[in-house]
């Protein structure tokens, strides 16, 4: 390889949310430049002017922003190399493409939509794989003027010879051959109506952009071959290929909207408070082995020791237990004042005026190593913020025993007489256990009335926490309203 400067790129359409795989893709190109010092571009494949939406390019920008993908060149940034819209390169491309034209690499091509559909059908029911049969390639100068009088408007198709193997080494899957027979017969690079096909306008863009990598999805394999075509046409150099695994779910189904909902993209992830700290390990351990076997890592280490070669070359299978564990692990392990700063937005319905800054980073800390996502958070702290405590039914029973009653009433008078040192969690909790031990009480009937009492459970944080956090009015308030149920 040479030693230009590396260059990579994730090049989405907007037709859709930022999805699991587009974004492990942007991660592993991330990943690559970082790695080499190189630069990550992102460019808008947005031709497809019935599915593009701009609330999807927000979502991707976001979305990869979010993950901490960043990029140095491209949309929102600029660069060297504008624009990064295929849609505001219309031009361009047709000039290219009039290139093409004049070596005799493409032709224009006057077929119908309804001639292409009736080849089609000839074509299955003779029960042979759908292509196009070449037919408008050698028109004579007369037809090709009949079909212009009868208002026929043109597509412009490239040229693909068979047979011959296009062949490659990819940095991820080793040696690739393609038989130029399975590609479809001469595919179109421009629409009729003037919009250039994703095969080409990749290749156009990739070259504009002086791309050294392009590191995609293994379902771009034919494609490629398709497009090492066009390079070669234009006398362009070949950027290094490398396909990385797709991914699958627990059933070997390949992720997808259609089966899998909203869980396969990254705003749902987002959304349901999954660090994306956890979404990045997560993915960049999918289809890649860190070199030392270290399975957690920052973004940041992960660059430091990534390499292609490394990447597997099977399916990639996507759990979200996994997941969920990765997940646990950064609510527990990144520095408190982000997990509150993040959680802030499930709190959004408490009044958190109720409670300290300083309490409400006690909160967070008492209950985030419970947590599999940040938006459990709400359920978990709700007790704290209760006017009055939710109780199941059947947890009655429990504060009415006469040994419980006992228990809450000495609890209310150790605070009158200020023996529970609030703002001390483990004497707060010895404060219950000497309770009990005036009353012989232990264990859950001791400790289930108490926590019924403060929080409407019998089972959550630490009991002397709570009693700490909520305060001696809160207690008191709580004790004497379970005694009067
Ligand atoms: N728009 C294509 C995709 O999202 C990009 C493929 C490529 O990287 O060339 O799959």
């Amino acid at each position: 390889m040479s030693t230009q400067q590396v260059r990579v790129r994730i090049a989405p359409s907007p037709t859709g949310h930022l999805h699991v795989g587009t974004a492990r893709t942007a991660l592993y190109n991330y990943l690559y430049a970082r790695r080499h010092n190189g630069t990550f571009v992102l460019r808008l494949e947005d031709t497809d002017e019935e599915r593009s939406r701009e609330e999807y390019t927000k979502d991707i920008v976001d979305g990869l922003r979010w993950l901490g993908l960043d990029w140095e060149e491209g949309l929102e940034v600029g660069g060297p190399y504008p624009p990064y819209r295929q849609t505001e390169k219309i031009d361009h491309y047709n000039n290219i493409a009039s290139k093409l034209i004049s070596s005799q690499d493409a032709y224009l091509c006057f077929a119908t939509a309804e001639e292409l559909a009736a080849l089609k059908e000839e074509q299955r029911a003779a029960g042979a794989a759908p292509r196009y049969d070449n037919r408008g390639r050698d028109l004579t100068e007369n037809q090709r003027k009949d079909y212009e009088k009868e208002g026929r408007i043109p597509s412009i198709r490239f040229k693909v010879e068979e047979p011959q193997v296009v062949s490659w080494h990819d940095a991820v899957k080793g040696e690739i051959a393609i038989d130029s027979s399975d590609l479809g017969g001469d595919m179109v690079i421009v629409k009729s109506n003037g919009v250039a096909i994703y095969n080409f306008a990749v290749v156009v863009d990739d070259v504009d952009m002086h791309m050294t990598h392009v590191i995609r999805g293994e379902d771009h394999i034919h494609n490629t071959a398709k497009q090492i075509l066009i390079y070669k046409a234009l006398g362009y150099d070949l950027p290094l290929f490398a396909h990385v695994p797709l991914i699958f779910d627990l059933e070997r189904q390949k992720l997808s909207k259609r089966k899998h909902g909203e869980t396969v993209h990254i705003d749902y992830y987002r959304k349901e408070g999954y660090m994306p700290e956890a979404i990045v390990n997560y993915l960049a351990q999918m289809s890649w082995t860190h070199p030392q076997g270290k399975e957690i890592y920052s973004l940041a280490e992960a660059a430091e020791v990534f390499d292609l070669d490394k990447v597997s070359k099977s399916p990639a299978v996507f759990d979200v237990a996994k997941l969920n564990w990765f997940n646990s692990h950064y609510l527990r392990d990144l520095p408190l004042d982000l997990i509150v700063e993040r959680a802030m937005p499930y709190l959004a319905d408490f009044d958190l005026s109720k409670y300290s800054k300083d309490e409400i980073n006690k909160m967070v800390a008492l209950i985030r190593e419970s947590l599999t996502t940040l938006s459990q958070i709400k359920g978990a702290l709700a007790f704290f913020f209760d006017e009055h405590v939710q109780m199941q039914p059947e947890l009655k029973e429990i504060i009415e025993k006469e040994g419980s009653r006992k228990v809450l009433a000495d609890l209310s008078k150790s605070i009158d007489e200020q023996s529970v040192p609030f703002g001390d969690n483990q004497g707060s909790k010895k404060a219950v256990d000497a309770i009990g031990k005036t009353h012989g009480l232990k264990g859950k009937d001791l400790y289930w009335p108490v926590r019924v009492a403060l929080s409407g459970s019998t089972a959550g944080p630490d009991l002397g926490a709570i009693i700490s956090i909520l305060g001696p009015e809160r207690v008191k308030q709580r004790l004497a309203t379970a005694l009067t149920t």
